[in-house]
């Protein structure tokens, strides 16, 4: 229930964006609402040791409430609504949600920030969405993951030998961060845990395929880094191919444009985002990929009111658009809520400047590349750093806890944790 007289900023969001602008209002002259159709912040970027086997779901989320809490008594302007946002009336500054019980809400703003991420983009291929996994949030993480033990469970009792080989073959569309880190868990799984839980199987090598449509994996990083990427999975066991465009996807594997045929009863697409479709029904200017256009200062470009963070903001740094990852959500979701404060007091918005600290990626165990400034690091030094990057980032004490805790059994025993088969997934 409102009952203040101050301003009011909506948060539409509780990703990095959203928490990381929350924080900077926290103890500002506003009340400040965050809603997400979720009651937790999921750390994304850890989704794939959930998908294999890694890590538990619950570790890698924290409740937005217990998020607000730990910031504290100048958190007190700061409040929560798990709802899902539908629209807005930008000429009578509302937010439109559905509530928990399916009630219509109708919420007034002075500011707003939308920061609702991205979803999965198949670009139309044939058959992706019905045939492909996708790994966006936690309920898929966790589909992914019966899959692949499932696969495994059947595979065991299938007496024809192709049928047997295709449950135990996966193919990885998009040779991204979110492809390479999947393909070698997921190879790192087969060699491990799951050879010895199936000894009858026989699993000597893993039957992985990763397909990149371009020249090389991992865009956008430094070219040495992509070259061991490739060098580091393929000894692993896992096939990389490059050029490898997917035409189609079916049930029992996925067709490449030039006519050849991977056959594999698992598909995993990662190799496209987009905006969130909030970003359709709010009919602000897009850019083709779903992002929404903004100013240098994240504003919309139509309503002054309304400010843009995270993967739905069309924001760009040196002349070339920023890429949907977590250092510039966060970045974007800070830079809007100071620039709200600034407006609060009267001031005028700042452009946003992105501060460039690097990228990661994780390949396998002792394994991974890193690019801070026009330093690259590859191997064991990278896999440090990338460790040590993702549980500080990891929201929640607890958290970096267990999930420390399930790396070092990996690491130690190269068991994976959480070979569970759950029951309550909504998405099965
Ligand atoms: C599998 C995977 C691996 C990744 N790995 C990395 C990595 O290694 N490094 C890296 O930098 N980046 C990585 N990323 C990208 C990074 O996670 C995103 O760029 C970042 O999460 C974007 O932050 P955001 O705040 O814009 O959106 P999100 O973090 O996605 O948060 C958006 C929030 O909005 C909520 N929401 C959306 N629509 C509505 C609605 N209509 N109503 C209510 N709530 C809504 C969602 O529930 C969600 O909580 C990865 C992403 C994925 C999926």
């Amino acid at each position: 229930m409102r009952q203040s007289k101050k301003p009011r900023v909506i948060i539409v969001g509780a990703g990095f964006s959203g928490i990381f602008a929350a924080r900077e209002l926290a103890g500002g002259p506003c009340d400040v609402l965050i809603i997400d159709r979720n009651n937790a912040h999921t750390f994304l970027p850890l989704l794939y040791q959930v998908a294999t086997a890694a890590v538990e779901s619950e570790h890698i989320a924290a409740p937005v409430r217990g998020v607000i809490r730990a910031m504290g008594r100048k958190a007190a302007n700061l409040d929560f609504l798990m709802a899902e946002v539908r629209s807005v009336d930008f000429a009578q500054r509302e937010l439109l949600a559905e509530g928990q019980d399916g009630e219509e809400l109708r919420l007034p703003y002075d500011y707003l920030l939308l920061a609702p991420g991205s979803v999965t983009n198949t670009f139309g291929v044939p058959g992706a969405d019905e045939h492909a996994f996708s790994l966006k949030n936690l309920e898929e993480a966790v589909r992914l993951r019966n899959h692949i033990l499932r696969s495994f469970e059947a595979a065991a009792w299938t007496a024809d030998a192709d049928a047997r080989l295709n449950r135990l073959c996966f193919v990885v569309v998009g040779g991204g961060p979110t492809g390479v880190e999947l393909a070698g868990a997921m190879a790192e799984l087969m060699t491990g845990a799951l050879k010895r839980d199936f000894p009858r199987l026989g699993l000597n090598r893993p039957c992985v395929s990763l397909l990149e449509a371009g020249d090389g994996l991992l865009p956008g990083f430094p070219q040495n880094l992509r070259d061991y990427a490739r060098t580091k999975l393929t000894a692993m066991g896992v096939d990389v191919r490059l050029g490898a465009q997917v035409s189609r996807v079916g049930a029992q594997g996925a067709e490449l444009k030039d006519g050849g045929v991977i056959h594999a009863a698992t598909v995993v697409w990662t190799a496209g985002v987009k905006g969130e479709p909030l970003a359709v029904r709010l009919g602000l200017p897009q850019a083709p990929n779903g992002q929404l256009l903004a100013r240098p200062t994240l504003q919309s470009l139509e309503h002054e009111a309304v400010f843009l963070a995270g993967d739905i903001c069309r924001a760009e740094h040196e002349g070339r658009p920023l890429p949907m990852f977590a250092p510039p959500a966060i970045q974007e979701g800070r830079h809007a809520a100071q620039n709200i404060l600034r407006l609060l007091r009267g001031e005028q918005p700042r452009p946003f400047k992105y501060f460039d600290k690097g990228m990661m990626a994780t390949i396998g165990k002792r394994a991974a590349v890193a690019r801070m400034g026009g330093l690259t690091l590859k191997g064991l030094p990278a896999w440090l750093l990338w460790l040590a990057v993702h549980l500080a980032y990891l929201i929640g004490f607890r958290n970096r806890l267990f999930v420390l805790a399930n790396w070092a059994v990996d690491y130690f025993l190269s068991e994976r944790v959480v070979r569970l088969i759950s029951r309550r997934n909504p998405l099965e």
